[in-house]
């Protein structure tokens, strides 16, 4: 589905990521993991045309949508929730929504998406004329997760939807990512500080350091490596 070959993105002298290559497959769950500075948030950046790679390619559902536009990245079928969401506080809930469904033209399609995330999602259905602002933290994520899900994606790229939520909540979002991947068949790629969290619903997972991926294997096996756990997950 997603197939990243040898990415090199720079912050001047910094390489934030440096010859880094990844795979996810259709209607699963990967689990980015790591240490702060890892090069996390900086690979989904780069995935949705945020950041320019210097080198490397990004190929989505066999296009090479390496240096495409954000918004031409969006319209392709791939959607990205920012860290701590990016939620507009000053729009209402349902303005929010329509943002993340803007550009598309069927309107019927727009309608059932919207249905869909209210389904998902039932405490955003009881809040949808209040103003963002006045959501607590856990319904802000799921509004992001909402409204980047408006764009009808077929993958969703995910920045530490947990950073700050009670496990409860965090674990609500979990079970939403699961029912997703089961149900909708969406992939998706979830960067997570939070590794237990992360690894109880992904399929595989990938470990960066320094901008490189220092392990890469099925989720229970990546559980199990005392050595990985110790020196790169905190657990
Ligand atoms: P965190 O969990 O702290 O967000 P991360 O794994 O997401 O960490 P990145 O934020 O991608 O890591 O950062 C990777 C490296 O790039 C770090 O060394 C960081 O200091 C550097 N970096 C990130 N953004 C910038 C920027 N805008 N300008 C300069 N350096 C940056």
């Amino acid at each position: 589905m997603l197939d990243i070959e040898d990415l090199v993105t720079a912050y001047g002298p910094v390489r934030a990521l440096d010859g880094l290559s990844l795979w996810t497959q259709y209607a699963s769950i990967t689990a980015v993991l790591g240490p702060n500075g890892a090069g996390k948030t900086t690979l989904l950046r780069t995935v949705s045309g945020l950041a320019r790679p210097a080198s490397g390619r990004v190929r989505f559902d066999e296009a090479d949508i390496t240096g495409w536009s954000p918004d031409r990245i969006v319209r392709a079928g791939l959607a990205h929730v920012p860290e701590n969401g990016g939620v507009i506080t000053e729009l209402t809930v349902a303005e929010n929504l329509r943002l993340g469904g803007l550009w598309r033209r069927d309107r019927a399609g727009v309608s059932a998406s919207q249905g869909q995330v209210l389904d998902l999602f039932p405490p955003l259905a009881a809040r949808l004329k209040a103003q963002a602002s006045t959501l607590s933290g856990g319904e802000r994520q799921m509004l992001a997760i909402g409204r980047a899900l408006m764009s009808k994606p077929r993958m969703l790229l995910l920045d530490e939807p947990s950073l700050g939520l009670a496990p409860g909540v965090t674990l609500q979002i979990m079970r939403v990512l699961e029912e997703l991947r089961d149900w909708d068949d969406l992939t998706v790629l979830l960067v997570e500080q939070n590794a237990r969290s992360a690894l109880s619903i992904a399929d595989r997972g990938y470990v960066l350091s320094l901008g490189r991926v220092v392990a890469a294997e099925e989720a229970e096996g990546l559980l199990a490596d005392d050595r990985l756990r110790h020196a790169y997950l905190g657990m």
